[in-house]
């Protein structure tokens, strides 16, 4: 015969046995709500969740109110209550308020500290990059002896030389487009050259500097093919937080594939590649880059 609570067969003389482990024979509530109708596998559901007899905290106890109750006495503590929850709440919202401000005058110091080591940073860079093209004159100078320049008296008035050769290069225009350079001379009765930086060609990231010669004051004085030994250096000009980026290339124009005989006119001589600019840093900000250019 089928058990009249969970369906199962049982064996007729057996059933009481049954009853005492049936899923869904009515027991009593052992929390002694007074239910006596509860299947026994919902007992447990029944204590834990809706049973008005089971002790439970105060919905509060988060903001301190310790209060232990039966579940059938938790409106009329919240009703009873609503002053002393209230005090609790504010003094947990004036701790909060107090952090927060504790927390934002952190912050505050915080920033001036990097703003100040972002400031030095800047200085020493700034020094840096003196220090660099001070130690450039000084070698240039000491390249260049006085007697170049007496046996070249050609200096034309109001225009110098200026050793190494600058360039100033704002990036997020050279990303875009071709630039070139003024014309100059590195020396004193020297070569004339003149510059280009390219963008990037597709799927590369490097800015491409390229020099050739043209037609100077002093070619009739000078020698032919051009073997004279060129230096780039770039300096990044920094903004705030991009570090300093210092690369240099060299073209020799001794070793160069096709002799550069005298030129011509200005379109005479293809652009040769000096230095290819692939630094991260000048491609994820504006800014500008100096580029410095001397005789070797
Ligand atoms: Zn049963
Ligand atoms: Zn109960
Ligand atoms: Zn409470």
């Amino acid at each position: 015969m089928d058990c009249e609570y969970c369906q199962e067969s049982v064996i007729m003389n057996q059933k009481q046995k049954h009853f005492k482990t049936c899923r869904t024979f009515p027991v009593l509530c052992t929390n002694k709500c007074g239910r006596t109708d509860i299947p026994r596998e919902e007992l447990e559901a029944h204590i834990l969740d809706e049973c008005p007899a089971t002790e439970v905290q105060c919905e509060y106890k988060k903001l301190g109110c310790e209060e232990v109750f039966p579940r059938s006495a938790a409106k009329s503590h919240s009703q009873m209550q609503i002053e002393s929850h209230l005090r609790l709440a504010l003094r947990v919202l004036e701790a909060t308020q107090y952090q927060v401000h504790e927390l934002v005058t952190v912050v505050k110091e915080q920033s001036q500290q990097i703003e100040k080591q972002s400031q030095q940073i800047e200085r020493q860079s700034q020094q840096i990059e003196k220090l660099i093209s001070k130690n450039n004159e000084q070698s240039e100078k000491m390249e260049r002896p006085m007697s170049t320049a007496q046996e070249h008296p050609l200096q034309r008035e109001g225009r110098g030389f200026p050793t190494p050769f600058q360039w100033k290069i704002d990036t997020t225009e050279a990303k875009s487009k071709t630039l070139f350079s003024e014309p100059f001379y590195l020396f004193e009765g020297g070569y004339k050259y003149i510059m280009k930086i390219s963008p990037p060609p597709l799927f590369e990231r490097c800015l491409r500097v390229s020099i050739k010669v043209v037609p100077g004051e002093f070619d009739d004085s000078l020698s032919w093919p051009c073997k004279e030994k060129v230096r780039v250096t770039m300096l990044g000009q920094r903004h705030r937080s991009v570090p300093l980026n210092k690369t240099s290339g060299v073209i020799d124009f001794e070793k160069v594939e096709e002799p550069c005989s005298r030129p011509l006119h200005d379109g005479h001589h293809e652009y040769r590649l000096i230095l290819q600019l692939s630094a991260f840093a000048i491609f994820v900000r504006k800014c500008s880059i100096l580029l410095m250019v001397s005789g070797e």
